[in-house]
């Protein structure tokens, strides 16, 4: 016996096993039990998601000999022909290889024909969107009056392709993506009525591969099928096809948010020697990016194509993250996608952008990089004698060979003070502590630098923050403390106690006075001339002015 393929074997018969297409499939329904089907239908839609089996079951539940019916029988003489697709009275054209004008004619020269052993004569024409222009004019007048006894089913993959006088003649039905449960349920039917051997995980895989053809995820698993003889296991099966392994996607996610390119490589490198396509590899990413955006907003109930343990593993992932450093991801992301399909060199270009990605950090929420620049307004601005003297003496800036109990500190309570820092620092028995950092991990210097205050006495160091500051919890993550413990201990070759400090905000100092510098600096910081070549450089804008002393001593 020869071999059926699962998609045709297992093609639905009536409306109700067509998956996915509830809408469609209701409404068709009803107007068949009403008598009011139209004339002129167009199916459209993506892919392997049920158009042209709708369009034989609806052939079918007109010409049925207990027809027109909302559920044909599948028995009768009719019906079975059209399923065998056997029926004189349907016709089915494939647009694609019969574009021309010519094969047009031969349909309207045969439309006035009597159907011979149904009610109705039911051309359904597929890919119509191929016919040249020449064609659709010739088609035009007979949809727009065809015979009683003729009813034109359109299909087609790309309807924008489609000129509005055909559409405008027809009664249009969008079917969609068949959603990845629909398509699991089905597979799970088909497989267990099949006896084929199969576990949730490959189910999901196919699912998620066949991007909502129930088509295509049918003939992956009948590729499957036939290459192991019925029992199919996932690793083999990710082999064999160079299936893309969605743990792969997962954990190269958790190494971007990880900041670790070094795993993200060994992750990349792994996937090009299974030879998967990098265009898949960033097509995976960016997909996963995307629920994890949605996850972060809606929480992990959203729905998502993801399998259940993939989504709560993102979800306790992008918990600790702010919604902005995933969008910023996902941009950088996109951009990654657009690189690679763009190259000459896909595989170089994904590695190079997933190392993008790791070194990426988690962005600064945009109300920091505004609090900054605010600050490098204030600075120039009150750029003025201030510096010297008695805040001078505040940071101290004396070498620890003095070993005096707080000679290390390092303060910059006023952005004033903060200028300071950087002139005097070299002066500290860890010279240049946070430009150190900072050229070896640029994040974590930036978040050393937000520190309100910096203590240094011997290996114990003391980063305090003001507890308005989100670079607080920024810094306690367990690795930027091991990074700078760990580039420390390379230029010193000792250990170092890392303390990290909140301060409680100190309302101090007459409001009058700091909301007397909001008004009137607000405008200079509007104006400044730094702010708005900054503006410009990174396309932003000034949404607020924020008093910024406020808590400062
Ligand atoms: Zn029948």
């Amino acid at each position: 016996m020869s071999y059926i393929v699962l998609a045709r074997k297992w093609r639905p018969q009536n409306f109700d096993e067509v998956v996915g297409q509830q809408f469609i499939t209701t409404t068709l329904k009803n107007s068949l039990s009403s008598g009011k089907v139209a004339h002129a239908i167009l199916f459209s839609g993506p892919r392997g998601v049920g158009k042209t089996s709708t369009a034989r079951i609806l052939a079918k539940s007109i010409n049925c000999d207990k027809g027109p019916t909302p559920t044909p029988c599948s028995v009768c003489t009719n019906c079975i022909e059209i399923s065998e697709g056997k029926s004189i009275d349907v016709i089915e054209i494939d647009a694609a290889s019969h574009t021309g004008v010519g094969d047009v004619r031969e349909i309207i020269e045969n439309i006035k024909y009597l159907p011979v052993s149904g009610k109705t004569k039911v051309y359904i024409i597929d890919e119509v969107h191929m016919l040249s222009n020449s064609a659709f004019n010739a088609l035009l007048k007979t949809l727009e009056e065809p015979p009683g006894h003729a009813l034109f089913i359109l299909a087609t993959t790309e309807v924008s392709k489609i000129p509005l006088t055909i559409l405008s003649r027809c009664q249009k039905y969008d079917f969609k993506k068949v959603s990845s449960n629909d398509i699991k349920n089905s597979l799970k039917q088909i497989t267990s009525r099949e006896n084929i051997e199969i576990d949730d995980s490959t189910i999901h895989m196919i699912a998620s591969e066949s991007d909502g053809s129930l088509r295509d995820a049918l003939s992956l698993l009948d590729k499957l099928n036939t290459t192991f003889d019925g029992k199919i296991k996932y690793e083999e099966a990710t082999k064999l096809f160079g299936i893309f392994d969605s743990s792969y996607c997962l954990s190269l996610f958790k190494s971007i948010l990880a900041q670790d390119p070094k795993k993200c490589l060994q992750i990349i490198i792994e996937l090009n020697q299974k030879g998967i396509n990098p265009k898949k590899t960033i097509e995976q990413l960016l997909r996963i990016v995307r629920y994890s955006v949605f996850i972060r907003v809606c929480g992990s109930s959203v729905t998502t194509d993801l399998a259940e343990d993939e989504a709560s593993q993102i979800n306790e992932e992008v918990s600790k993250f702010d919604i902005g450093a995933l969008e910023n991801i996902f941009n950088q992301t996109l951009k990654a996608s657009e690189d690679i399909s763009r190259s000459a060199y896909p595989e170089i270009a994904l590695e190079m952008n997933i190392v993008k990605l790791a070194n990426l950090g988690h962005a600064i929420p945009i109300n920091d990089i505004l609090n900054k620049l605010e600050s490098i307004s204030l600075n120039t601005m009150s750029k003025t004698s201030e510096i010297s003297g008695a805040k001078k003496s505040g940071i101290s800036a004396k070498p620890t060979i003095k070993n005096e109990a707080d000679d290390n500190i390092i303060s910059k309570e006023t952005p004033e003070k903060k200028n300071l820092k950087q002139e005097n620092i070299e002066n500290l028995s860890l010279s240049n502590f946070i430009e150190y950092i900072k050229d070896n991990e640029s994040m974590t210097g930036i978040y050393l630098e937000k520190a309100d205050k910096i203590e240094i006495k011997d290996t114990e160091i003391k980063l305090i923050y003001n507890s308005q500051s989100v670079f607080s919890d920024s810094i306690q993550k367990k690795d930027n403390i091991d990074k700078i413990k760990d580039l420390l201990k390379k230029r010193h070759s000792k250990e170092f106690n890392i303390n990290v400090l909140v301060n409680k905000p100190e309302k101090k100092g007459p409001e009058k006075e700091n909301n007397n510098y909001d008004s009137n600096q607000s405008k200079n910081i509007i104006n400044n001339k730094a702010l708005k070549e900054a503006l410009d450089t990174f396309g932003g804008r000034l949404i607020k002015v924020k008093n910024n002393i406020k808590g400062d001593k």
